[in-house]
């Protein structure tokens, strides 16, 4: 299965990526993640994309295009988190699954007011031991995580608020673009984390009777 998730920052794509990866098998690719390795293992590109990922822009579409397509070529198919994020980068996706003979099988996209990604992403930490994302409040870290948990640079507040920006300028017009292609499915993320894990089984059993996750495997 091959699935684009789209949303805002703060609406849970990475986390409904983590169980829909679990349910299907499909790896859950986040190019988010992967500037942030880059940049952690002081790498050449790394150095160059860090100035991107800590103002909290978008890195050139050449440049993270680039780094997505290694993961694009896999039998597997795969969860896209992050990816694409504007309209060149779903031309070069498009374009690179055409090659290959593939298409996106369909685009998620989750919907949730503004005020309430800001209250969700000033509380989000990420273990520094295991990689895990919790919030402080709606999900915090299990015992078994030792932490030290630590907020993301491009978590605070005006970065916020200017990558919410970013998404309804750049992003946004992916719905149309997804929608006029007949693969938008749109989920209302504000419920908890199994609420919306169900919808998107639903949508997706609503879309591909035969071939999407059932709920009875849609959590790890
Ligand atoms: P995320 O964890 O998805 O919010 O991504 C963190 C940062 O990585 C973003 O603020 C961008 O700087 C960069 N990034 C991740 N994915 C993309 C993308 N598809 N296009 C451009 N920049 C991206």
């Amino acid at each position: 299965m091959r699935v684009v998730l789209l949303g805002p920052q703060g609406v849970g794509k990475g986390t409904q990526a983590q169980r829909l990866s679990a349910a299907t098998g499909a790896p859950h690719i986040s190019t988010g993640d992967l500037v942030r390795a880059e940049i952690k293992n002081g790498t050449a590109l790394g150095a160059t994309i860090r100035a991107y990922n800590d103002r909290g822009d978008l890195v050139p579409d050449d440049i993270i295009i680039a780094m997505a397509m290694p993961y694009l070529n896999n039998p597997k198919g795969w969860i896209l988190d992050g990816f694409p994020r504007t309209i060149p980068q779903a031309q070069a996706l498009d374009n690179a699954l055409a090659d290959a003979r593939t298409a996106v099988d369909a685009a998620i996209v989750f919907e949730a007011p503004d005020d309430r990604l800001i209250e969700r992403l000033s509380g989000r930490r990420q273990s520094k031991v295991t990689g895990k994302t919790y919030h402080i409040a709606f999900d915090p870290p299990p015992p078994d995580d030792p932490g030290p948990f630590l907020q993301r640079d491009d978590d605070q507040p005006d970065k916020i608020r200017q990558r919410l920006d970013l998404y309804h300028k750049e992003t946004e017009p992916l719905k149309t673009y997804y929608g006029e292609r007949g693969l938008l499915l749109t989920v209302e993320a504000l419920d908890g984390i199994d609420a919306v894990a169900k919808k998107v089984i639903a949508v997706l059993q609503a879309r591909f009777p035969h071939a999407a996750p059932s709920p009875s495997n849609s959590t790890p």
